[in-house]
């Protein structure tokens, strides 16, 4: 039987790629017009920094992770998000221990052992940014402002930022308690998740998707209602710079991160074409998660977007990328000694930056010109027995089938001047 890849996984075409390649850039330039740096971290860690770094009451850690064990017996986990190993490498390397901020970002391969479906793959892609050492409310306006201009620069319409504050460890026992209070006389009507969570993780109960605790919690206290001084100034401070830029933002109380290391600021991204799986981005801030994984108190906030979401959201709007190779030129060699003099030539100019490519497959001149034109090369060179006697190739324009010889010295120079001269005036 045929191997396929294994469930959930994706292989991208090539012209899928191109795609992939052309968001890649966009994120890049982004970043460095943000001022974050990449980091690379492995794609497997010590099992231990993501029960500690993502949280052991977590759907992730409970349910998703790849988990295994190598010959020396160590516990690794093929890494389910980034902000961990993020998290991890910063305090390893001590970036603490240079002027702060650190701004970072990250793109690659998550893995998470979910069922399949639309928009929720077990090898999907995100790309994030963690921002360190700064509790400053417009640091956390700054990541949703990075994730709102990344939507833009791809012409996505129709997104929703939705925005709430979970507070802090000194206001949330406050609305644990008034939450606790008020679900009391509900507990036997919440689903069975919710009962678990009544004890443990009470804040979780306000973002169940189950419509009958959705109900029950319509009128629940919020942590809006709850938070201190402080974590209303930080949160009057970002929406203050999300204002002062035009972003619009929906305030939604229900939208919590249940652990205890996510302070103040909780964001979500949503884009309503794409169906179930609408959140295509989603952040907040998180003081408790350095000294979670071992390091001292350092404030930070970040986010999280699902690339393949954002193709789709793409898809749903009909926007495209480009998934096309652009090739500058073709050789059309139609004998043995042409073909060794296009192959220099080739090397000549694909060293000198240009993009060409020349037949392999011994075509004959109608077949490579058909080739030629489903390359979407510009021009063709072409080269057979009377060129080689008047030492002249003919370069043939597809556009207009005109012709025209150029001299064998004068070749490369020619070339790289056209093709350069069409650059310039493109
Ligand atoms: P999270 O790390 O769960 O906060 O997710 C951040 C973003 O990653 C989400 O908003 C999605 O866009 C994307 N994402 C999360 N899980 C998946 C998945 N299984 N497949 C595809 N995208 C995902």
């Amino acid at each position: 039987m045929a191997i396929t890849r294994p469930k959930g996984t994706n292989d991208f075409m090539p012209d899928e790629v191109l795609s992939w390649q052309y968001m890649e850039n966009i994120l890049r330039d982004l970043c460095k017009q943000f001022g974050y740096m990449e980091l690379r971290t492995p794609i497997f860690e010590d099992t231990e920094l993501f029960i500690r770094g993502v949280g052991d009451t977590t759907d992730i850690v409970q349910k998703e992770m790849y988990t295994f064990t190598d010959q020396g017996n160590r516990s690794l986990t093929l890494r389910p998000e980034g902000t961990a190993s993020t998290v991890r490498a910063y305090l390893e390397h001590k970036m603490f221990a240079v002027s702060q901020p650190t701004k970072l970002y990250y793109m690659g391969p998550m893995f998470r052992c979910e069922k399949p479906q639309a928009g929720r793959y077990r090898q999907f892609h995100q790309f994030g940014v963690e921002f360190f050492g700064s509790n400053s409310s417009a640091a956390d306006a700054e990541v949703i402002s990075l994730a709102w201009e990344f939507y833009q620069r791809l012409g996505l319409k129709g997104l929703e930022v939705r925005l709430n504050s979970v507070g802090c460890p000194n206001c949330r026992p406050i609305h644990r308690k008034a939450l606790q209070e008020f679900l009391k006389p509900h507990f036997e009507e919440l689903c069975s998740s919710c009962q678990s969570r009544f004890e443990k993780n009470p804040l979780r109960i306000l973002d169940c998707k189950s419509p009958v605790c959705q109900k029950i919690v319509e009128n629940a206290p919020t942590t809006i209602d709850c938070l201190c001084e402080e974590c209303q100034e930080h949160f009057a401070g970002v929406k203050s710079y999300l204002d002062a830029v035009k972003i619009p933002y929906h305030l939604d109380p229900h939208l919590v991160r249940g652990l205890d290391y996510y302070t103040n600021t909780a964001f979500e991204i949503l884009v309503t074409e794409i169906g179930a799986q609408s959140a295509i981005c989603g952040g907040g801030r998180y003081n408790g998660l350095v000294k979670e994984v071992g390091g001292s108190n350092t404030p930070g906030v970040g986010f999280a977007l699902g690339m393949e979401r954002a193709f789709a959201a793409m898809a749903a709007q009909g926007i495209t990328l480009p998934t096309k190779e652009k090739f500058d030129l073709y050789f059309a060699p139609l004998n043995e000694e042409a073909d060794h003099l296009c192959f220099m030539w080739l090397t000549a100019l694909r060293s000198q930056g240009i993009a060409c490519e020349k037949d392999y497959m011994n075509r004959s001149l109608k077949a490579q010109m058909k080739y030629a034109d489903k390359i979407h090369a510009p021009y063709v060179v072409i080269v057979g027995d009377s060129e080689l006697a008047d030492q002249k190739a003919v370069l043939r324009c597809m556009a207009n089938a005109q012709q025209k010889e150029i001299d064998f010295v004068n070749l490369i120079d020619s070339l790289v001047e056209m093709v350069n001269g069409g650059k310039e005036n493109e």
